[in-house]
């Protein structure tokens, strides 16, 4: 699979400002600094396309890039912030909650966890919350350049112990710095989706 063309659409507050396209939808979602932006830079072979939409201030929108004008590549803002008040706490779920529930055309959730450490509370929350909805979720494991080779086994099972991952449950770890694996992120996210 290959991506040849992305674009960014818009980035939306309200649902009223979802992009109507009709296009089947996969959401990016995961902890601030996990490294969401840098995969879609990454996925999309553009280096800027999702800082654009990330400039302080405008965290808390969801971004939308059409991918090669048959899918729709959705990056939801990211959670685990340090200092969070409980106002933000719940601007961030009414977002989530949003979108979720007026998505028609979502297909998937990719979950990005950090691969050198144990998913945190909030990434089990979560994988909770997509299983509630019944959605499908591919896990991916940034930094994997990070670790070392000996730990990539460890990771990965500590990650699907603590998410409770079934045999169903994909899970890639994956680099943006080294791009290992990129192309496997690729066929995962968009398997089915993307001719
Ligand atoms: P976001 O907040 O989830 O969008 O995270 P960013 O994409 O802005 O990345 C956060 C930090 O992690 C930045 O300093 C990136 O350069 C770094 N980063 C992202 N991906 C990788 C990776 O695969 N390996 C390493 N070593 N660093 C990464």
């Amino acid at each position: 699979m290959k991506i040849k063309h992305a674009d960014f659409i818009t980035s939306a507050v309200r649902k009223n400002q979802y992009p109507e396209t009709g296009h089947p939808e996969v959401a990016f979602v995961g902890r601030s600094n996990v490294g969401k932006s840098t995969i879609i830079n990454a996925i999309t072979n553009r280096r800027k396309l999702a800082k654009v939409s990330n400039t302080p201030g405008r965290t808390r929108l969801v971004n939308f890039f059409l991918i090669n004008e048959a899918a729709m590549l959705v990056d939801l803002p990211g959670y685990g912030y340090a200092k969070i008040s409980k106002t933000e706490k719940a601007a961030w779920g009414k977002i989530i909650e949003d979108y979720i529930n007026s998505s028609p055309h979502l297909k998937r959730f990719v979950l990005l966890v950090d691969s050198r450490h144990k998913p945190t509370a909030d990434d089990i929350a979560m994988m909770e919350y997509f299983r509630y909805f019944e959605k499908d979720v591919v896990v991916i494991g940034t930094k994997l350049d990070k670790l070392k080779r000996n730990d990539i086994r460890k990771s990965e099972k500590l990650i699907r112990e603590t998410l409770e991952l079934t045999d169903k449950d994909q899970l890639i770890l994956y680099s943006s710095t080294s791009r290992e694996n990129l192309q496997a992120v690729i066929d995962l996210v968009f398997h089915d989706i993307l001719p």
